[in-house]
This record gives C-alpha cells, sequence and structure tokens, in this order.
C-alpha cells in the first residue's frame, strides 16, 4: 500500500490552466498566478491570446450537449485570455482546490473562485479535472516548443 501511496502522490504532473476574459478584465491575473507560484508550482508555459470559438468547441467539447454551451463558449471567445501550463506534483488534484468549485457560491472563501467570484457564468478560471484532460487541453492550446523546461533553484526547498 505504501508503496504504491508513494508512487501515486509524488508524481509530477502537468496542469492547463485558463484566466478566463473576466479574470483578465477584473485585473486578477497577478493575484492568480502568486496563488500557483507561492505554492511552489513551476510556471513552463504562458501566453496572452484571443481564443477562436473553434479552439473552444474542443476545449469543451464533453459540454457541448449542455444548455449552458452557446452561452459558455461566448463568454470565452469576448478575449483576451491567459493560458497558462503549470506543473508539480499531485498538482491536478491539488489545484482545482486552489481554485474552488465550478460555482463560486459553492466555492470556499479562500479559494480563487471563493475569494472573486459570484457567478458560474463568471468564475474567472478554468482548470483541468484530471490528468488526461490536462494533456488533452495542452495539446490543445500550445505547441511543444512552447512549454518551457527550466531548473527552478527552489527546487530542494519545495520538494524534500
Ligand atoms: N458553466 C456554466 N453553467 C453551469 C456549469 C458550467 O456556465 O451550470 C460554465 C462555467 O464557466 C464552467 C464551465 O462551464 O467553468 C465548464 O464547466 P465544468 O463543469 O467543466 O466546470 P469547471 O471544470 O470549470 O469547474
Ligand atoms: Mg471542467
Amino acid at each position: 500500500f505504501l508503496f504504491f501511496y508513494f508512487f501515486t502522490i509524488f508524481i509530477i504532473s502537468l496542469l492547463f490552466i485558463m484566466i478566463k476574459p473576466d479574470g483578465v478584465q477584473r485585473g486578477l491575473c497577478g493575484v492568480i498566478i502568486k496563488r500557483f507560484e507561492r505554492k511552489g508550482y513551476k510556471l513552463i508555459g504562458l501566453k496572452m491570446l484571443n481564443p477562436t470559438e473553434e479552439i473552444l468547441k474542443e476545449h469543451y467539447k464533453d459540454l457541448a450537449d449542455k444548455p449552458f454551451f452557446k452561452k459558455l463558449v461566448n463568454y470565452i471567445s469576448q478575449g483576451p485570455v491567459i493560458a497558462m501550463v503549470w506543473e508539480g506534483v499531485d498538482i491536478v488534484k491539488q489545484g482545482r482546490r486552489i481554485i474552488g468549485e465550478t460555482n463560486p457560491l459553492d466555492s470556499a472563501v479562500g479559494t480563487i473562485r471563493g475569494d472573486f467570484g459570484l457567478e458560474v457564468g463568471r468564475n474567472i478560471i478554468h482548470g483541468s479535472d484530471s490528468v488526461a484532460s490536462a494533456n488533452r487541453e495542452i495539446n490543445l492550446w500550445f505547441k511543444a516548443d512552447e512549454l518551457i523546461q527550466w531548473k527552478n533553484h527552489s527546487t530542494e526547498w519545495i520538494y524534500e
């Protein structure tokens, strides 16, 4: 059991994060980036863009039959957004905890959505919900040469 625990918890993985147009417009980019930085995660990709409807429909394709799908695509396609890739131990699960619940009203104070949002249709940030969807989303939004491998000088002070 301990062996299994070790290899599931201490796996370094990647998380795709997008600051949605409301987060950008409201000047929240700095505080959002800081929350991932200060936790100890490493930023390995970042860009600002105006996303096309095409990329958003692909990104959210699992929600295509939801009643809010069209509104969702319209909301994010107003742009600009900031797309990022972050790296760290167990980052997908922990990153979702930093972000909060889908609805800001259900999100604990101290989470990004709990601190900065009021409505599900203006919930500031996207984060992948599994390692598989993180990999799919990173491939969708980034080219391989846009991901930067670098050594953080704090690594041995973040990881034992
Ligand atoms: N959304 C919405 N109404 C809903 C549920 C979701 O407008 O009832 C939007 C919201 O912006 C959410 C996005 O659709 O962030 C994607 O939904 P998902 O269930 O994947 O939530 P998330 O993973 O972003 O928490
Ligand atoms: Mg989701």
